[in-house]
């Protein structure tokens, strides 16, 4: 049996169509049903739905065997315990620095309002800025509004959020899409499996349309 975390939303949605051309459907479906364990058409492999940020953490500890995560929450989750073979090219966005689309002038120290502390950490370091990095959970475009933050770094698609809210983008951080990603131990001791769900998944990439 080969586990398969899937997070809710936006990965799902583009996630789902992918899967079933690897000829794996659910039983029942994910976007409406409250179970957290999906049996599929293929006897062999199952969905687990969880939060997006939480499948680094169940495939590196072995409790599902794959997983489809986005660059962004790899990149926040950090460590080298996951291999991550293929990318989905699904959920595709920008991790972006993004503000007030006329900067204000402050004396104090600037303050950046995101979601992935780790990220914008690393990111102002490479630049050797100093800032103050404020975590939030989410809607971190209001921050900027509100005087909670100079500056945001969030997923941008279309850019119209930032738009709609008086911002705009500064510089992209990183491109970003869903990689799918194996647990080590899963891709040794189920080398035939895992491997074969690899190639079906890239081959399921490549007739999208
Ligand atoms: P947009 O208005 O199209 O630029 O989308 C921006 C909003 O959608 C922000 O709140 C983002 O956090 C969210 N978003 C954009 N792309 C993605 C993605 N690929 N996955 C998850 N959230 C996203």
């Amino acid at each position: 049996m080969i586990t398969i975390a899937v997070s809710k939303g936006r990965i799902l949605l583009e996630t789902l169509p992918l899967l079933a051309r690897a000829g794996i459907t659910p039983v029942d479906d994910p976007h409406t049903s409250r179970k957290l364990i999906f049996e599929t058409r293929r006897a062999d492999v199952r969905l687990v739905v969880i939060r997006a940020a939480d499948v680094p953490t169940f495939v590196e500890y072995g409790a599902a065997d794959m997983g489809v995560a986005g660059k962004d929450v790899l990149m926040e989750y950090g460590g080298g315990g996951l291999y991550e073979p293929l990318d989905l090219g699904i959920a595709r966005c920008r991790l972006m620095l993004a503000g007030p689309e006329q900067a204000v002038p402050r004396a104090r120290r600037t303050r950046v309002a995101t979601k992935y502390v780790e990220t914008a950490r690393r990111y102002f370091a490479a630049r050797g800025e100093q800032v103050e990095i404020v975590k939030l959970y989410g809607s971190m475009e209001l921050a900027p509004l509100v005087g909670l933050a100079d500056l945001i770094v969030d997923l941008v698609d279309s850019g119209n959020t930032l738009r709609a809210n008086g911002l705009r983008p500064y510089e992209t951080i990183a491109d970003i899409s869903s990689r799918l990603i194996v647990n080590k131990a899963a891709m040794k001791m189920k080398h035939e499996q895992v491997k074969g769900l690899i190639a079906q998944l890239e081959a399921a990439t490549k007739t999208q349309g």
